[in-house]
């Protein structure tokens, strides 16, 4: 446990993967601890959050309230064991909320699975089952956030910014008295967080994260807590950084594309993927990892084709983009 600043304190979750760990925060109040995303449901994550605690002389049962950034399992899936114990509110965007609260239509989502598998050819991936979009346990929502709302917590006045991009209901807090913002996996130091198309996400989730990043540009942050690797100051410069990365990445596209007319694959299979620091070919990713590259070049082409900078054509079975004509 390690205090950023008065009253606000970092706690390293372990996570199985790449990431390594996931940065969960706690803020002091007068009602108990503001807990802010909570880890990857385990019995070795939770019982690593259980000593990072107690070395702050901290139990479960004094976590009054936890506000999720995002619903991916990292962030929220120790939420429900954490709320059973201490009774926690928690807090979440409702655009998350709703397929946590079951409130979704199951059929529209299998039916957006089943367009997507087409399109980007997953049967082809090998290892590719349905059943790996599934959810960690999930908590009672208690507090449904639209973004825009003030959450006073100790002399923190936190305002929740609707991020969406790295999943649709994604918040960020801004304080603005002290410049802190927690970006959860919206703005990460030196990792490029994924943006991908998949059943969950918008139709452009590409254009929802820049709008996003566009957002926060306008905001004077002094610091960023995110929710893996390290804080981080010039959080500015970072955000310009991704609007380059970004732009980088649909040049690339784009040239494979004036190159001919490809199926995501294709164009998957053209372009350089940056894995653990290290640049690999699309056949050198594993199963999981090329089914997030797929969802991430189709975020581009969906953004290219938003633009009418591409188009998307369909025969039979088959589903290309190609350059505007
Ligand atoms: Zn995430
Ligand atoms: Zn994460």
């Amino acid at each position: 446990m390690v205090r950023i600043l008065d009253g606000i304190y970092q706690l390293k979750v372990p996570l199985p993967g790449d990431l390594r760990d996931t940065n969960v925060y706690l803020i002091s109040g007068s009602e108990g601890w503001l807990m802010v995303d909570t880890g990857w449901e385990s019995p070795e994550a939770l019982s690593a959050l259980r000593s990072e605690l107690a070395q702050g002389g901290i139990e479960l049962e004094d976590i009054s309230s936890i506000i999720i950034t995002h619903f991916h399992p990292d962030h929220i899936g120790l939420a429900k064991a954490i709320q059973e114990e201490s009774g926690a509110k928690v807090f979440l965007h409702r655009e998350e909320a709703r397929y946590v609260q079951g409130k979704f239509v199951l059929s529209e989502i299998l039916e957006r699975t089943s367009k997507w598998v087409k399109v980007l050819e997953l049967s082809k991936v090998d290892g590719f089952t349905p059943s790996e979009f599934s959810f960690p346990s999930l908590p009672e929502i208690d507090v449904v956030l639209q973004g825009g709302e003030e959450i006073v917590w100790g002399d923190l006045h936190l305002r929740v910014i609707w991020t969406p991009g790295h999943s649709p209901g994604h918040i960020c807090l801004y304080e603005s008295q002290k410049g802190l913002l927690f970006s959860g996996d919206h703005i990460l130091p030196t990792i490029t967080p994924n943006v991908s198309l998949n059943p969950l996400s918008g139709d452009n989730p590409l254009k929802d994260y820049i709008d996003s990043l566009k957002l926060l540009r306008e905001l004077k942050m002094e610091l960023a807590l995110p929710a893996h690797e390290h804080t981080f100051t010039r959080v500015e410069k970072r955000i310009d950084e991704l609007f380059c990365h970004h732009e980088e990445r649909k040049r690339e596209i784009m040239r494979v594309l004036f190159r001919g007319e490809k199926t995501p694959c294709e164009v998957a299979s053209r372009i350089s993927w940056l894995w653990d620091g290290k640049t690999i070919s699309y056949g050198d990713l594993t199963s999981m990892d090329k089914m997030m590259a797929l969802g991430e070049t189709m975020a581009y082409l969906e953004f290219l084709r938003n633009e009418e900078r591409v188009e998307m054509i369909t025969t039979d079975n088959s589903y290309y983009y190609k350059v505007t004509s």
